[in-house]
């Protein structure tokens, strides 16, 4: 089924963007060096000049003064071509925010001079296809963004949504519902592309920010049909991913303290997840971990599978970017070491030109069926200037069906006019007439319908010199065939130059025989000073490596002191607002489902946890029992759902808020609070002298009216417990 190819190594060049104006005007310096011709790059650590530069090797690197089209010419332009002979491809734009990613592939708009290779490959392709002959292709685009571990279709109405990723053992892993537009052309596709482009500024406040955290990645699926030497038909897919990957920099941190604990957690974690996978690719370790994030999933094949990769690691010239370059560059010279198995995509299961092919085949047999499009075939192969040539069968087509119309018509009249006819029998003839030939009329809207149908379909499929033409004139095509040749001369020149080096520096290894004493001197001290330079060489390394990691480790002190904090407040509240035994429900339930990447609870089915069903009432299984009345009433009154034996509504009693308040007693003031506290105090047992003329009726009275008053105000004093000396006499309202 598959070609297989032996491995290969994923593609690694560096970019180096030139000082920009603030850099300049700054005075800043710049530290990098580039050996084009050996594909070298030098960097001085500006903390420590006399400390030799540090040297990395690349397939190619470019400098500052390079251009779009040299990049595209040399490094891109055979895996595009790859993805059209049906390998899956993939470009990655790596690096510090500000160094050149998105400008390697998208560019400047509306400059030819700076168009990235996204651009690029678009007129690649198509040119391409206009190019060919006999093959069919089926060009289609979609666009998405990683933000903080959530897919967003960049192509979708409605930005809100986010998708998920699913795998299917035959096709592995791919976005649900990521959304294809099948493009025709250049102007198609770019327009794809605008729409995405603007829908990623979209809610973002600083695009800036934004894309510095962001992945950006555009999906060309290229499909391609021929008729191979079996003489069967064929069919090829290509799919090239081109990726501009979020800011390599270490993140700053900002907003607010919960989006901050979702960027702990969820920020670059694709990025860092990818750093892990090449790192575990390049060890040879047995797990890479793929499954860790949504990037490296979905991009799994790229790395150490199926595809052919290429990944662009910018860097910047400034002083004050040594680190980050270092980091990039260590990054990327790791990259170096990942074997591929690139394999052609031969009739895989889901290709749509398959579809389309089958669905018009289809749609024509239908048509045939239907009384048409017998000369169809042979007209539309034949036409030179590869337009739908429906024209001249449609008109017999046409004609045929309006003579019978016509023929019907004259019918018609001819009935109308008969005086013959009994009246009933006229309109009854009449009737059947107009009946065929609104059957006729339909008959061929349905028709006209299909074959609008298979030409939109077929429009879709694009055909070298029908469909699509090549409008590069000899000229230029000279000029295309010139510059790949220089490209591919250069190419050769720097693979010999690092093949020598390679073997200068194993041939130290190498016995020697020393004619005299001097000259084994001069030789060894030779083979010394190479080894000490190795020896710095490796030990920089060392230094870089171990800067890396501690700086990561801080990192991920950071996020887990962020994560730790943020379980203790949610163990929290879970301890102390939610029941126990809740809890424990759902936690014997519930279980992490991979594929879906979330948690979920488990059917109830044991016997512990049964739920009790609704008992089926033994009355001609109603959910519950029914009187006689309602049974009849709810057959004759379908409508009324008061008889009905199924709640049709679930509905919560809603309760009225309230409108009334607690009582509370009446407030008293302080002063008359005190004074009846101190009237009603406990007054211990009195003795009392029955002698005492407190007894006289005048003077009960007074004590009546005193202790009435005191039961008003409370129960205790319900025995009149008054001595004389207790109740002064009035002095009445006028004084004597
Ligand atoms: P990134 O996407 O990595 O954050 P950009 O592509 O946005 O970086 O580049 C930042 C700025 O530098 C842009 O203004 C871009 O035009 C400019 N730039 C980057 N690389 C180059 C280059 N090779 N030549 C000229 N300008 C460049
Ligand atoms: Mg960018």
């Amino acid at each position: 089924m598959s070609k297989t190819k032996s491995a290969e190594s994923v593609k690694v060049v560096v970019r180096c963007r030139p000082l920009n104006g603030k850099e300049i005007a700054a005075n800043h310096e710049r530290v990098v060096d580039m050996d084009i011709k050996s594909g070298q790059v030098l960097i001085r650590n500006p903390k420590a000049s006399l400390e030799p530069p540090r040297n990395f090797t690349f397939d190619a690197v470019y400098n500052w003064d390079s251009k779009q089209i040299e990049l595209f010419e040399e490094t891109f332009r055979d895996l595009i071509d790859s993805v059209l002979n049906g390998f899956n491809g993939t470009i990655f734009a790596y690096g510090q925010t500000g160094t050149g990613k998105t400008f390697t592939m998208e560019g400047v708009r509306n400059n030819p001079d700076l168009k990235g290779v996204i651009p690029r490959s678009f007129e690649h392709v198509f040119t391409h296809i206009a190019r060919t002959q006999d093959q069919q292709y089926l060009v289609r685009a979609s666009y998405l963004e990683i933000y903080q571990e959530e897919i967003r279709d960049l192509l979708a109405k409605d930005q809100t949504k986010r998708l998920e990723l699913k795998e299917r053992p035959d096709t592995g892993v791919y976005v649900k519902d990521l959304l294809s537009f099948v493009t025709k052309s250049v102007k198609e596709i770019e327009h794809v592309m605008n729409v995405g482009n603007q829908n990623r500024s979209v809610g973002a406040t600083d695009m800036n920010e934004h894309s510095s955290r962001s992945h950006a990645i555009f999906v060309i699926t290229i499909e391609c049909s021929e008729t191979g030497l079996d003489g069967e038909n064929h069919i090829r897919v290509g799919k090239l991913n081109l990726v501009d990957l979020a800011g390599s920099e270490r993140q700053s941190k900002t907003g607010s303290s919960g989006e901050r604990f979702k960027e702990a957690t969820k920020i670059n974690l694709s990025l860092s997840a990818l750093g892990n996978v090449i790192s575990a690719l390049v060890d040879g370790r047995g797990h890479v971990p793929y499954r860790d994030s949504k990037l490296t999933r979905l991009l799994q094949d790229s790395l150490g599978g199926n595809a052919k990769t290429v990944m662009v690691a910018n860097i910047g010239p400034a002083s004050y970017n040594f680190d980050e370059s270092v980091t990039t560059l260590r990054y990327a010279n790791r990259a170096k070491n990942i074997k591929n198995k690139p394999r052609i995509n031969e009739d895989p299961k889901d290709a749509l030109l398959r579809e389309f092919q089958e669905e018009i085949a289809r749609l024509k047999s239908q048509l045939q069926s239907k009384g048409g499009g017998s000369r169809r075939k042979k007209t539309r192969r034949f036409n030179e200037n590869g337009e739908e040539e429906s024209g001249s069968e449609g008109t017999d087509e046409g004609s045929l069906s309006d003579d019978k119309q016509a023929k019907l018509e004259e019918e018609k009249l001819r009935i109308q006019q008969d005086e013959n006819m009994a009246q009933e029998e006229k309109k009854k003839l009449l009737q059947e007439k107009e009946r065929k030939i609104r059957l006729i009329k339909k008959q061929q809207q349905a028709k006209e319908q299909l074959a609008g149908k298979i030409k939109a379909m077929e429009s879709k499929l694009l055909e070298g010199g029908r469909t699509i033409v090549d409008h590069t004139n000899e000229q230029e095509r000279a000029l295309e065939a010139k510059r790949r040749e220089i490209v591919e001369q250069l190419k050769k020149e720097r693979e010999m130059k690092q093949k020598l080096e390679e073997r200068e520096g194993s041939a130290l290894e190498a016995h020697e025989t020393f004619t005299s004493l001097q000259q084994e001197v001069a030789i060894k001290t030779k083979k010394l000073k190479k080894l000490y330079a190795k020896v710095q060489t490796a030990k920089a390394e060392l230094e870089d490596f171990i800067n890396i990691a501690d700086s990561e480790r801080v990192e991920l002190q950071d996020a887990q002191l962020e994560l730790s904090r943020e379980i203790r407040l949610k163990t929290l509240i879970i301890e102390n607002f939610i029941p126990t035994a809740e809890r424990k429900k759902i936690e014997e339930r519930i279980y992490f489902d991979e594929d879906d990447e979330h948690y979920k609870l488990r059917p109830v089915h044991d016997e512990k946890q049964k739920v009790m069903t609704r008992p089926k009432s033994a009355a001609g299984g109603d959910k519950r029992p029914r009187s006689m009345f309602t049974k009849m009433a709810s057959r004759i009154d379908i409508h009324n759902h008061r008889h009905l034996s199924d709640n049709i509504l679930l509905v919560e009693l809603d309760m009225p808020t309230r409108t009334t308040r607690d009582y509370q007693g009446p407030l008293v003031a302080p002063k008359v609070q005190a004074a009846l506290d101190a009237a009603l105090q406990e007054e211990g047992d009195l003795q009392l002298d029955a002698s005492a003329d407190i007894f006289s009726l005048k003077s009960k009275k007074k004590l009546k009216t005193r202790v009435k008053s005191a039961k008003v105000r409370s129960n205790r004093a319900s025995k009149p417990t008054a001595d004389s000396a207790d109740y002064p006499t009035s002095r009445g309202l006028v004084p004597k």
